[in-house]
């Protein structure tokens, strides 16, 4: 721990040497001139600025969009071998940069240390499963009989566009990105707005993995101005989209049409948000509960798709419960993430910050506060919302129906097992949920009944390591294409079958 320790800050002093630069739109492997900028500033201490990233123009978008068609048939017939040669490289880029890495998303997003780790160890994880995963996908399958040979194979599909949200900056971008790439597809990199300098560390280490030139190409920028021409473009055939449940339908209801009206049917690949619960059984092991469900509410400021912030409990241990999570809530030490101390960072921004504190105002309303942490100076230093606490929260409320997004988490009394596992599965989401119990015919229920894409049972809610926990979720969570799972490719080719007569003789 100690060493870990010491290479961390010594990384940060690092990277804080690097702060003011400017980080530019890449097409064709080319820095473009800078025209507008976001300036990026740390969550944690707001006054620390730590670069500028270049905001690309619907004009730039439509060049990177013409720079990944050019370069699509040169990739696409570019042996497997070197497709996932080049994920291998950048996954030992990763592992090279891994302190620094985790540096900037401590940085720029207000992650904790550990997590920010976290973060790219699954990127690395990602490139490394997606190239064995694709070499199983690459062979052709053949179904002949005699006088016919049929082959059976998966190609890739064309530009794809990939949008990722913030919150697992350099995972979820790098893992749309690299699952494109080895499937053959060439690929726009449009990371948020909020972590648009981790984008540019991403490309910088794709680029000195060695993808060719329009291959990948780096789109910074505003969701709302570059968003809707790369969607509509009739140029790409894949969108990788991973965020909100209000930009996804928007996405798929743009990518049905071309800028002129037309229709027109591209494949979406759109992972959303969750209401995720934890349900806590009468006979739950309670340390175990207490800690995970604190885990789960309270890791990155509750801002994970996959965070538990409903915790429905059975009448029997609603009060002890509730006693026992305040007490242990009391105990985060909410700080500066670039402090290792710290268990709770700032949220993302100023918006994030007053979306959530409106949420909290409104739970006051709706429901009882159970608990609130103090910040002392924190709230001036920098986006800091204090962990809240709802306690018999009306199951239709908006705390609990709404994802918020941020260190909320409301605690819902249920009369018995059916009565909770009706209210967790209503909401509108299915991404996660979890359930502490001792009773093997509860357990055997929750698991036929809970409804969601990924279950943890005595075990906390959140968290899923690639191959090991597919991940991904319905309804109005996800299409389930299970980012990190066997299935995950095949949303990224295009299977396609020839049939061919053999010649006959003379
Ligand atoms: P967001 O939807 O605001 O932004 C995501 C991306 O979409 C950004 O790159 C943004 O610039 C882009 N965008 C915005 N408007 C657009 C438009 N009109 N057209 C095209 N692109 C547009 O989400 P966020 O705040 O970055 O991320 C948080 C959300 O992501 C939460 O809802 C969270 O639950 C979800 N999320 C889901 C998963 C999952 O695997 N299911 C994982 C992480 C985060």
């Amino acid at each position: 721990v100690a060493a870990s320790r010491n290479a961390m800050s010594a990384a940060l002093d690092q990277v804080r040497k690097e702060l003011g630069r400017t980080y530019p739109i890449v097409i064709d492997n080319k820095p473009q001139p800078v025209g507008a900028v976001l300036a990026r500033e740390n969550p944690s201490r707001k006054s620390e600025v730590l670069g500028k990233v270049a905001m690309a123009t619907a004009e730039q978008a439509n060049r990177a969009v013409a720079s990944c068609l050019a370069a699509f048939d040169g990739w696409r017939d570019t042996p497997l071998a070197e497709r996932t040669g080049l994920l291998r490289r950048l996954a030992e880029q990763f592992r090279k940069r891994r302190f620094e890495l985790s540096a900037w998303i401590v940085l720029e997003t207000g992650k904790p240390w550990r997590e920010s780790d976290a973060d790219v160890a699954e990127a690395i994880d990602f490139c490394e499963y997606y190239a064995i995963e694709m070499e199983k996908l690459g062979a052709p399958q053949a179904r002949d009989v005699p006088g016919e040979d049929n082959r059976y194979f998966y190609e890739p599909r064309g530009v794809a566009v990939v949008i990722a949200p913030w919150n697992f900056p350099l995972a979820i971008l790098a893992g749309m990105a690299t699952a494109a790439l080895v499937a053959g597809n060439t690929v726009v990199l449009k990371p948020a707005e909020q972590s648009g300098i981790i984008g540019a560390k991403l490309m910088e280490c794709l680029q000195a993995a060695g993808a060719p030139p329009g291959v990948v190409n780096f789109l910074p920028g505003d969701g709302d101005v570059i968003g809707p021409p790369l969607v509509q473009h009739p140029d790409v055939a894949l969108i990788a989209f991973t965020g909100s449940l209000k930009v996804a339908l928007l996405i798929n209801e743009q990518a049905s049409k071309t800028p002129g009206g037309q229709n027109f049917v591209k494949k979406v690949i759109a992972e959303m948000g969750g209401k995720n619960a934890v349900i806590v059984d009468s006979d739950a092991d309670l340390d175990e509960a207490v800690k995970g469900v604190v885990d789960s509410a309270f890791g990155y400021g509750g801002q994970k798709c996959s965070a538990g912030s409903r915790a429905i409990v059975l009448d029997g241990i609603y009060d002890q419960f509730l006693n026992r999570l305040v007490e242990a809530t009391k105990s985060l030490a909410v700080k500066a993430a670039d402090d290792p101390g710290c268990s709770l960072g700032p949220v993302i921004d100023a918006e994030a910050r007053d979306r959530i504190l409106k949420f909290i105002e409104a739970g006051k309303r709706e429901s009882r506060l159970a608990h609130q942490t103090d910040l002392g100076a924190l709230a001036e230093q920098g986006y800091f919302v204090p962990p809240t606490i709802f306690a018999d929260v009306p199951e239709t409320a908006g705390v609990a129906q709404e994802e918020i997004f941020g260190p909320v988490l409301s605690v819902i009394r249920a009369k018995d097992l059916d009565d909770a596992l009706r209210i967790a599965n209503g909401t509108k989401y299915a991404l996660t949920g979890g359930c502490y119990s001792r009773s093997p015919s509860h357990l055997e229920k929750v698991k036929r009944k809970f409804r969601v894409g990924n279950l943890y049972i005595n075990r906390k809610c959140t968290g899923a390591l690639v191959d090991r926990q597919p991940f991904g979720g319905f309804k109005l969570s996800g299409i389930g294409s299970k980012a990190g799972g066997p299935d995950y490719l095949l949303q990224f080719v295009l299977p396609r079958t020839i049939t061919e007569n053999q010649m006959r003789r003379g």
